[in-house]
């Protein structure tokens, strides 16, 4: 199984990387966590695996997770895409997904819907269990069990109870990173530091830690990415930093 990194950045998009986003291919669909500017791109990733469903699941509304939104016309006829959400989010999204901010769904090539989560487990046929994160908003964690895997993707957020019960032995946690090594918890708008991430990763015994939503502004350049890898490495050894277009196997 494979996770493509479509975008890796935090807040906006800079020549370092686009806003967040990444697809997990399965064998008869993509599973994209989060619609930041990368998810131009997962079109392409679908057509070359001949994938014609897509699952988008949405952590939170802040704009640089749903910026790719705007987008979806990409997606060709034949093509279903449902966009997952927690059920408080429905209302927002179906306002942000119309005019006058963007096309409307009955305008799109593709079947399009929006299904509401609710917290604790949900069957999509696969499981995917939903737990609150701490941030400036509600945002929304993700455990994902398929084909005899473990991916958990946790978006903006502070340290919290959550990442370890998500990522729980996990093949694979994905994490923010918007804060720099060293830094401390930002109280007013929470997010996580490399080493935060890290700690989280060893209290859940996760196979690896991979690290995306580096701060625009923190993380000028991706060796400033390596920094934080360097930085997680010292608590937790299997981590990784993100950058658009790492590909991971599990
Ligand atoms: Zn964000
Ligand atoms: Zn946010």
């Amino acid at each position: 199984m494979k996770i493509k990194f479509l975008g890796t950045n935090g807040w906006f998009s800079t020549a370092t990387g686009g806003t967040t986003c990444a697809a997990v291919v399965l064998s008869d669909r993509l599973i994209v966590l989060d619609a930041g500017e990368g998810l131009y791109k997962v079109p392409k990733v679908a057509k070359e695996g001949g994938i014609s469903k897509t699952d988008i699941f949405i952590s939170h509304l802040h704009l640089d997770h749903t910026i790719g939104l705007h987008t979806l016309p990409l997606f060709r006829k034949g093509c279903t895409v449902r966009l997952l959400v927690h059920k408080s989010y429905v209302k927002s999204l179906h306002t942000l997904l119309n005019h006058p901010y963007t096309a409307s769904a009955s305008q799109l090539w593709a079947k399009l819907d929006i299904v509401p989560l609710k917290q604790g487990p949900n069957l999509l046929p696969y499981k995917v269990t939903v737990l609150p994160l701490r941030h400036a908003d509600p945002s929304w964690g993700f455990r994902f069990e398929f084909d005899g895997k473990t991916i958990a993707y946790c978006a903006d957020t502070g340290p919290c109870e959550n990442l370890a019960r998500l990522a729980d032995k996990a093949d694979a946690f994905i994490t923010e990173c918007a804060l720099q090594p060293g830094a401390p918890e930002l109280r007013g708008w929470p997010h996580l530091s490399p080493e935060m991430a890290a700690m989280a990763a060893k209290k859940a015994a996760a196979k690896r830690l991979v690290l995306t939503h580096f701060d625009a502004v923190r993380y000028k350049t991706l060796q400033a990415r390596l920094a934080a890898e360097k930085a997680a490495k010292k608590i937790f050894n299997s981590s990784q930093a993100a950058y658009d277009g790492f590909v991971v196997s599990i």
